[in-house]
Order: C-alpha cells, then structure tokens, then sequence
C-alpha cells in the first residue's frame, strides 16, 4: 500500500534486496541543513555511512525524520541559553520510500512512511537512508508528532519513537524488499529491532509461540555498539509504559527472553540479549563495558571520523595533488612525510583566518592570528568539565602574560531539559568576563554544530579535552583536529589513551582526584610544554605532520568501517580473542564508575 496525494512527490523505488547490513541509529548527520543529529552519537553515523559509501559496503540506513529537529541554540549577554526548534520539510527535499507500513503500537495502527536520503561514496556507490515518518494522514493526531523532535518530550514519547525506529525500522525493510543478514544497532534505542526480527521470523504466528531456537536466530544476526558509560545514557522505561506502547504480547515477550533489568525495560539489555557481537567504542571504553556487563563479552572498536568531511580544504586541495588516493584509502596518509612540514602547516593559516573571520562575524571580536589558540568545544554535561581549565583563574591571567598572549574558543549545547548544564554555561560567561584581559580573550560561541565544528578544529592551534574518566568513551572531535594537522592536550580518556605520543600527536594530562592538581598540570604543559613548542614554527609544523601521519591514518571510519565489517559484520568462523587487550586490566579497576 502506498499513499499519495498531490503534493506529495512520486514514490521513489531503490532497489535494496541485496543490502546484507541494516544500520539502525536515532540519529544521522546527513548533511549540514538537516537537523536529524545532536552531537557525536549522530556524527559518527553520518561519518561511518560516508566511509560505507566510499569503501562500496553493501549497507542500507534506518533513522527518523525528526522534522523540527534537533535545536538551534541562542545565547543572551550572560550566557543563558534559550532554544528553536529547526524545522524542515522533507516534501521538498527528499523522495518518499514507495512502501509505507503500519504497526500496532499503544493498542492501535499507526502508518509510517519514510524519506530516502542518499549517502553517495567517491564511487558513486550509494548507502540509501530511510527516515520514517509518522505524520501521515489517518494516524492518530498526537501519533503524528512522533517523528518530530529528537531527544525531545518524556520517557513515553521516547519509547514510542524507540518503538518507530526498531520494530518500524524492520518492517519497512522488509516491506521494500530487503532481508537484511546483519542488523547493527547504534546503541540501545534500536534495540526493539530484535523483537520486531521476531515478530516477522514468527509471523503469521503470534511471539506466544517464541522459543529459545528463535530467540537464539535473531542473536546471531544483531550486532550492538555501546557508546557510553554514563548511566543516564542508558534509557530505560517502566513496565507499565512498556506495556501500553508495545502491548501485552511483546512485553510478555520481552520478559520471558530475559531482558528486563531491576524490573525495567533496559535498551541496552534487551540489546545485549540479542547480539552476538557487542561493542565498546575505544579499547578503554570496551573494558569499562566488559565490567559493566560482565555476564556479556564485549569487544573495542575505536570510533574514527570521515576524512572528507573534516579535513580542510586546503589540506584537501594538498592531499589531493600530493597523495590522491587518500579518498578511497586513508591508509595513505601515512604518505604525508613525503611532504615537508611546512607546506602542510602552510594550510592552516587559512583555516585559522576563515574561523576567526567567523568570530568576528558573530561577535565583534578581533582575534590575532599569530596567538596561541585553544578550542574547547562539546556537549555541555558535568563529565565533560568545561571548567577544568578556569579552576585557578589568576594562573591562567598570568600564564596569557607570560607567553605573550592565549585565545579560547569555546561552544557546546547544553540539552533543553538539562538546568545544571545550562548553569554551566553562565558561569563558563561570568569567569570569562572577569578574566578578560587584553591577553587572554575567552569566547563562548552560539550554537555549536557541524559547521562552527569543522572551523573550530581545523582553525585552532591545540585542541583541548578535559573529562572526568572513564566517561568520555571515544570522543571524535580530536580525531578531526589531528587530521588537520591539529594536536590535543587532553586528559587520557577515550581514544586519546590510543592516540596520544606525548610531544608528537600532543599532550596528556595526567589526572588526579584533586582537580586543582590536575588543572596545575594543565597549566604546567602550556606554560613549559606548549607554548615554547608554539613559538618554535619548524618544530610546530613537523608535529601537525605527525598528528595527519600517526593519527588520520588510523581513527578514521574507513578504517573503522572495515574492523566492523572484517569483526562484527562478517566475522571469521574461529572465535576471535578479546579486542580491547591493549587496555591494563589493574588500571581499569582502578577507575572507579559512579
Ligand atoms: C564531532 C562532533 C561531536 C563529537 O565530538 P566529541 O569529541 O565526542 O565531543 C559533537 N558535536 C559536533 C557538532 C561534532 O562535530
């Protein structure tokens, strides 16, 4: 059945039958004008479909619309922050899959079309992208909202849309012909994909009739990545709610196989119930998730980032004339130390001068271009520690003296329900407006996206990253800095355990219970380490050569995308050993989680 009405476009068919892998995620970065992401969740999507594209993966995507979208973020003079939502139209953007479906959900049909959005390779080679939506007419009028807001609404809201994406998601692929052999959860809230494999393995059968055997078919097709630590990450849902958006047969279903937890519909147990590969997303964060879930095996595979999407242009222009390749391949850039240091530092200049035009633009203010620059830029939530760096103000004031001269540039959403993160933001405004000096400039910048994130940490000078460990799972902003040449101090967490070589890629902070501890050393490396460093253009260059070299050869998603596939997707019919042996067993004990 398909539905049609005069200003809707014609259906558009894609033949997907020979898709063997089914993506599922919440959230996708498309493209620059869609709001269909938050952050790094949704970036790394989109990255790991643009190297599937590149690299000629035989994968199909699932998402939602999200029609008004993730928010636009505004900032007043004391850095409260308000919200808007950013509304677009698929009807004029997108064609319309040529199968809609319908499913029960809170004890009644709802239809969902979808949009097809197409992720195309430097092939050609296309990863097509369905994104259901539920505003059809016929369905219920608040149903038709489902679709609209990502991350938005209560918990109830939130299973229903977790519902769409799962249990839709199946069904729509299904309908359009494709019977996908691997099915890859992006975090738990795909993880009603498996009930809904179930469901279609069972039918016309009713999940009464589930067994063991059946359960145990649906694992060996489900791959499941977990990308955070933080408990909140984890969505769970009451029973009752469970029962009213999924129905008696599934929720039966659901406890029977097991995967309720503390008497909860936990996503991510349901999605450890029903993978047969599961993993963390950088070798310290697959240990932490080993412990976390210790009855399950979990697997490290280091996130990466999309090369194209993130290197400058003019390193592009460079790469492109120096080692072409580098588009299909990204092991090529290890090539650039057959370039001498100072070409590549050449491209940056421009880098820098593009985001500072931009800062003017939006703030008035000048900034110098030969100042030793700071990016900080993230999701504001208190792991993320954004204040680190002003834990001793006065220091800071005299160390911006002493080495003639510090910028930051800072930027980050807090979420529109998060108060304390939107409190961190003022206060990140007030300690700014008294440290202000005329050398040392600190500047918050309004919204945070893909677009101020791609000049951010391809225009500053060092890219800085202070969480609290083990919380910061991956982290892939660095990972786009160092392809541009751009080296991080940060604390040893996530990817940067794996990327740091101290005085090459950048620098560590060692950390220590007491922050102020942990802030001297940070101002410690600038002083001493850094801002000698900086002065010193030859050395500077050589190390933006070593941070493309030793680390945009490795985290990036052609790479990560061909460990998913050589791991997780297709993996060798020998059981393969642990992944995430590089990571000390004693010191992740040591790390203690709240
Ligand atoms: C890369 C990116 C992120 C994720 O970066 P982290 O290092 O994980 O914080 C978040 N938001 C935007 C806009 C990005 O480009």
């Amino acid at each position: 059945m398909s539905l049609t009405s005069h200003n809707r476009p014609v259906p558009s068919s894609f033949d997907i039958s020979g898709r063997k892998i089914a993506y599922f995620s919440m959230e996708i970065a498309l493209s620059k004008s869609l709001p269909t992401y938050s952050g790094g969740l949704g970036m790394l999507a989109g990255d790991s479909l643009r190297s599937a594209a590149d690299t000629g993966v035989p994968l199909v995507a699932v998402s939602l619309v999200h029609r008004r979208g993730y928010f636009e973020q505004h900032l007043d003079a004391s850095g409260q922050q308000t919200e808007s939502d950013v509304v677009w139209s698929p009807e004029t953007t997108l064609p319309l899959a040529d199968q809609t479906i319908s499913i029960m959900m809170q004890d009644r049909e709802i239809t969902l079309q979808a949009w097809r959005f197409d992720v195309v390779g430097v092939t050609g080679h296309i990863i097509p992208v369905f994104l259901l939506d539920a505003d059809v007419e016929g369905n219920d009028p608040w149903d038709r909202h489902l679709t609209d807001h990502l991350y938005g609404g209560d918990t109830y809201y939130r299973l229903c849309q977790e519902t769409i994406l799962g249990l839709g998601g199946i069904h729509l692929l299904h309908a359009l012909g494709c019977q996908p052999e691997v099915c890859h959860m992006n975090e738990g809230h795909a993880a009603l994909l498996a009930i809904g494999l179930l469901e279609a393995r069972l039918a016309p059968a009713s999940l009464h009739t589930a067994s063991e055997a059946d359960a145990d078919a649906i694992k060996q097709q489900c791959v499941f990545t977990t990308h955070t630590p933080v408990p909140a990450g984890h969505d769970k849902f009451g029973l009752d709610q469970m029962l009213r958006v999924l129905g008696h047969e599934r929720s039966s279903a659901i406890e029977r196989f097991g995967c309720l937890h503390n008497d909860l519909l936990n996503m991510t147990y349901l999605a450890l119930r029903f993978s047969r590969y599961v993993n963390g997303v950088a070798m310290l964060h697959g240990k932490v998730s080993q412990q976390m879930f210790p009855e399950y095996q979990v697997q490290s595979t280091t996130n990466g980032v999309h090369a194209a999407t993130w290197l400058s242009q003019p390193l592009q222009q460079l790469l492109d004339t120096e080692i072409p390749a580098w588009r299909y391949d990204n092991q090529y850039f290890r090539s650039v130390y057959g370039i001498e240091p100072e070409v590549i530092a050449a491209t940056h200049a421009p880098s820098k001068q593009r985001l500072f035009a931009t800062v003017k633009q939006r703030t008035g203010v000048e900034l110098a271009p030969n100042v030793l620059t700071l990016g900080f830029a993230r999701r504001v939530a208190t792991y993320k520690r954004a204040s680190l760096l002003f834990q001793s103000p006065e220091l800071l004031i005299e160390i911006a003296d002493r080495i003639g001269g510090l910028q930051i540039l800072m930027a980050g959403k807090a979420h529109p329900a998060d108060n304390a993160g939107k409190g961190l933001i003022r206060d990140i405004f007030s300690v700014a407006a008294k440290l202000e000096s005329s050398k040392l400039r600190i500047l918050y910048l309004e919204n945070y996206d893909w677009d101020l994130g791609e000049q951010l940490i391809s225009g500053v000078d060092v890219w800085l990253n202070t969480p609290l460990r083990p919380y910061e799972a991956s982290g892939t902003s660095g990972m786009k800095a160092a392809l541009n040449g751009v080296p991080s101090l940060s604390v040893l967490d996530g990817w940067w355990i794996e990327g740091c070589a101290e005085g090459v890629t950048g620098w560590s902070i060692e950390n220590c219970e007491d922050e102020t501890v942990e802030a001297g050393r940070l101002y410690h490396k600038l002083e001493h380490v850094i801002a000698p460093l900086y002065a010193h253009k030859g050395r500077w260059a050589e190390m933006q050569r070593h941070c493309i070299a030793i680390n945009g050869t490795f985290f990036n998603t052609h790479r990560m995308i061909g460990q998913y596939v050589a791991n997780a997707y297709f993996p060798p019919a020998v059981s393969i050993a642990a992944s995430n042996q590089t990571v000390d067993d004693d010191e992740v004990r040591q790390i203690v989680l709240a």
